[in-house]
Order: C-alpha cells, then sequence, then structure tokens
C-alpha cells in the first residue's frame, strides 16, 4: 500500500477498545463515557480485518487500545494473530500496554508470538502514580514489568514527559531502564481529545529536555531506525537505546508508514 503522498504502509496499529483501567491526565477525562459495547469490533471482526490488510502488506501489527488487555478473551486474538505469524507475510506482533495486566498475560503472549512490548510507565513515584493515572495500580504494573521480562519479553517504556510532574525524574527512569536492559522512549504531549485537563501547562519540548539531559549523560544521536515516528540517541553510561517522539517540535509525518484502525473500525492515518 502505498499512500498519496508517496509512504509506503506496512504497519497497522489496531485499537481492540477504548476501555481502560487508569484515567491518565493527558489521555482520558476522569468520568470518560466509554462507547456502547455493541459499537465496538467483535474479537472475529477485528481478525478478519488484520487479515485483509496483511493481504494487503502489512508486515507489522500493534494491538493498542485504550487499555488492549482489558478486552475480555482479548488473549484469544493475539492467539489467532500468532498464527499468522507463520501461516502469512505477518513479521511481527506486539502491543503497548499500560502493564497492568501484564502478570497474568506476559507468558501467554511470548507463548502466541509477541517478542517485543511497549510498557507506559512514566514515573517510579507510586504518589506520582496515583497523580498522572488517577489510580493506584503502580505495583501491579511494576510487578506486569517483571513478569514481562521474565516470560523473555523484550520490554520499552513508554514515557509521557510532563513538565513539572516527571521532567526531573528522567534521569532516574534512565538509569533504571538501563539497569533493567528495557529500551526507553521519551514522548511530548499532545493534545488529543478532552480530557478535562489543560496539557498545555505541562508541555516540555524534548528537545529542551535532552540539553538539560546531555549535562548529566553522553547521548548520542544514532541512524536506528524502528519504522515509527521515534528518533533514536544511545546513553553511553546507561548502555540505553532513548527513543524521543516528538510530535509538537518536530513532527515525523514524511516518514510514518502507520495505518490506525479504531475499535470500532474506522481507518485514519494521522494521530
Ligand atoms: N493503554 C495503553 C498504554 O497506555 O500504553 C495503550 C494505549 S495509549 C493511548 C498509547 C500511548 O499513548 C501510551 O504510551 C500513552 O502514554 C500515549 N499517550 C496517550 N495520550 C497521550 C497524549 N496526550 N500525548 C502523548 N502521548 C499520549
Ligand atoms: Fe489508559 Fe493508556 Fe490512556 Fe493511560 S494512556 S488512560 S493507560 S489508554
Amino acid at each position: 500500500m502505498i499512500d498519496p503522498f508517496g509512504r509506503k504502509i506496512n504497519y497497522l496499529r489496531l485499537s481492540v477498545t477504548d476501555r481502560c483501567d487508569f484515567r491518565c491526565t493527558y489521555c482520558m477525562a476522569e468520568n470518560v463515557k466509554f462507547l456502547p459495547r455493541t459499537d465496538l469490533l467483535t474479537l472475529e471482526e477485528l481478525e478478519k480485518i488484520c487479515s485483509v490488510f496483511i493481504n494487503k502488506g502489512i508486515k507489522k501489527i500493534r494491538i493498542s487500545g485504550g487499555e488492549p488487555l482489558v478486552r475480555k478473551n482479548i488473549m484469544k486474538l493475539f492467539q489467532n494473530l500468532g498464527k499468522k505469524l507463520t501461516e502469512s507475510s505477518l513479521q511481527e506482533l506486539t502491543l503497548t500496554t499500560n502493564g497492568s495486566q501484564l502478570n497474568k498475560y506476559s507468558s501467554d503472549l511470548y507463548k502466541y508470538g509477541v517478542r517485543r512490548v511497549n510498557i507506559s510507565l512514566d514515573t517510579l513515584s507510586e504518589k506520582k502514580f496515583h497523580l498522572i493515572t488517577r489510580k493506584n495500580n503502580f505495583h501491579s504494573v511494576i510487578d506486569g514489568i517483571k513478569a514481562a521480562k521474565k516470560s523473555r519479553l523484550k520490554v520499552k517504556i513508554n514515557t509521557v514527559v510532563l513538565k513539572g510532574i516527571n521532567d526531573e525524574e528522567i534521569d532516574s527512569l534512565i538509569t533504571w531502564c538501563g539497569k533493567n536492559n528495557f529500551d526507553l522512549t521519551l514522548i511530548e504531549t499532545m493534545p488529543l481529545g478532552d480530557t478535562g485537563v489543560l496539557r498545555s501547562n505541562n508541555y516540555l519540548s524534548i528537545s529542551e529536555l535532552k540539553k538539560r539531559l546531555m549535562q548529566n549523560w553522553t547521548i548520542k544521536d544514532i541512524n536506528f531506525k524502528s519504522g515509527g515516528p521515534a528518533r533514536y540517541s544511545y546513553i553511553q553510561e546507561a548502555n540505553l537505546r532513548l527513543g524521543m517522539i516528538t510530535p509538537m517540535s518536530r513532527n515525523f509525518c514524511s516518514d510514518c508508514n502507520r495505518l490506525r484502525v479504531t475499535c470500532t473500525g474506522k481507518i485514519y492515518m494521522c494521530l
């Protein structure tokens, strides 16, 4: 698939639910109204969409949400899509999760062919975790991350940078990820949807943050490409690959290879 801008589209990001067990301040309003269940695609329809797009050239599928692992019977979808890794030209099946259910599902995910997982974690402080997610699940997330590592899933931590909330903590996250052999990607907060919180108050450009980090770390830009929106650097002291997603300060549209499908079946070529 080639889009009207000449971009080769080979990556599908499929949302399997709008529901979530967290209410991150940058993502959802506290009293968010979810879609009626009947509006969501069934697991069979989600699988069918994947099959159609694999036939059209999709090589990588990322399952997302809401929180994908709170969808009932979601392992059935992973099991069926996992079969396509051997039976079709699908090369990678992966997911983005908040980690709260990974203790339960990590070993099954590995069994069904998932090898990498992106886990969102914005802080190592239980108190700040509550402030950001409005929930008290910090320990279940940490346990989930440990379970993912134990199940041999390669972990990448995604951290949304929030000025005045976690920007002073990024050094600790770098050290922690380095010690655990996790990659780390920093994301600028984007004004997506109405969350009831003014996000511009917490916006910090990642180039500004990078300048700060360079006072403590040797950061070298590297040519690594994941096909996604991140640009990468290597932090020598932590032996860590650092991704930076900068939709606000430096957009990545020209390199984008992604197609997005919502849990109701709408196609978007952009966030
Ligand atoms: N619930 C899963 C999770 O949190 O990983 C998957 C869905 S979540 C929408 C996917 C990613 O988008 C997460 O890494 C989250 O931090 C990020 N995200 C959500 N809202 C954002 C915003 N307003 N700006 C930047 N990133 C955001
Ligand atoms: Fe849920 Fe992920 Fe949004 Fe947080 S970022 S509210 S975990 S969907």
